[in-house]
């Protein structure tokens, strides 16, 4: 056949997002959605709106979104930047910043999207393996020297521990390259990294609306960094790559933050409830700072576990391998929900 794709993108299996089945209803807990309705002030914004205005294009920067956002994360317009999801903040990244052949790094494991997107590029995968406890290995920064971007989640998925911050500090004051911390899970954490997006000239903090703000169906995210690397990576974005009606909706869900909030407050308490009530039934848990947990079941092996799960109609996530496949993620979904993954467990395990 004649050539007539590259071969970096000839030789991809592709990226595979969680499932979101019809086949039937499923208790949906594999791919760390919110429980939880978004604000409801989002209705109002919804009626309001004037479906003639949908000729037109969206506000290319998203100036009231951007507006919002920075009240809210802190800093100044010009810190920030909105992508369509936080997903398009990494593929802007990667394509303002890594060249054909040069390494891009990232741990393993982590987030499956960072070598699709590195082999798009045409760029070279660079995994960091973590250590048994998914913290990062002692010789990370020679690791790392000769690459170019180090992508890196914190807190971590799909183990959900949060990286030790001085480390983090560290790392940025000494790599040479350019720092992506991906905070995705931020917000059901005890600490963050977004002050090293304005005390460092080569850190990007990337956030979204997708998970602590339920708007996951939006795709809202935004890279936070000082105004010369927003300017540099505003031209690798497409020219309108928010959504009008996201952005109405992004804003306004921000702007009612307090909503939000008591959600949060709630998934932490209800993970906290089950890490405890699993730890009682034998299974080892890694510290989750997110809304998921990465936890290792007594008596049954995980693959096992997923699967009678998935027959019983509740759906987690298992991602086979040597440092993961002794695990399973499952999304902390509403108290209803984790009571009868609870209640289902105790049948799965009984039996086995
Ligand atoms: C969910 C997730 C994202 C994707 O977020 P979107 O804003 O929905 O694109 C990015 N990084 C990590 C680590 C995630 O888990």
């Amino acid at each position: 056949m004649k050539n007539l794709f590259r071969n970096n993108i000839k030789q991809m299996n592709g990226y595979t997002p969680g499932e979101q089945p019809k086949d039937k209803k499923y208790i949906k807990l594999n791919t760390n959605e919110n429980p939880y309705p978004p604000s409801p002030k989002i209705i109002k914004i919804l009626k309001k709106f004037d479906y003639k205005n949908l000729r037109l294009y969206p506000d290319p920067t998203a100036t009231s979104l951007i507006s919002a956002a920075a009240k809210h994360y802190n800093v100044s317009e010009n810190n920030i930047l909105a992508g369509n999801g936080s997903d398009d903040i990494l593929t802007i990244a990667i394509r303002a910043i890594a060249g054909e052949n040069d390494k891009i790094a990232y741990p393993t494991p982590s987030y499956s999207l960072y070598p699709e997107l590195t082999d798009i590029q045409g760029s070279l995968r660079k995994p960091i393996t973590l250590k048994n406890d998914f913290s990062l290995p002692k010789d990370i920064l020679s690791q790392l020297k000769g690459t170019s971007l180090f992508i890196i989640p914190n807190p971590n998925a799909p183990s959900g521990n949060l990286f030790d911050k001085a480390l983090l500090k560290k790392i940025c004051r000494e790599y040479e390259g350019i720092v992506l911390i991906d905070e995705a899970y931020a917000e059901f954490a005890s600490d963050t990294c977004l002050d090293f997006s304005d005390s460092f000239s080569n850190v990007i903090v990337s956030r979204t609306l997708s998970k602590s703000f339920s708007l996951a169906a939006i795709r809202i995210g935004f890279a936070i960094a000082q105004p010369e690397i927003i300017k540099q990576l505003s031209k690798a974005k497409d020219s309108y790559n928010t959504n009008m009606l996201s952005q109405l909706i992004a804003q306004s869900a921000i702007k009612d933050f307090n909503y939000t909030q008591q959600n949060i407050t709630k998934i932490i308490a209800t993970r906290n409830n089950y890490i405890q009530k699993f730890e009682e039934l034998g299974w080892n848990i890694i510290p989750s700072e997110t809304n998921f947990i990465f936890a290792k079941p007594f008596n049954i092996t995980a693959e096992k576990y997923f699967h009678q799960m998935r027959e019983n109609g509740i759906l987690i996530r298992y991602f086979p391998g040597k440092n993961t496949g002794k695990y399973v993620r499952i999304t902390i979904g509403t108290n209803e929900e984790m009571n009868s993954l609870y209640k289902t467990t105790l049948k799965i395990m009984e039996k086995n």
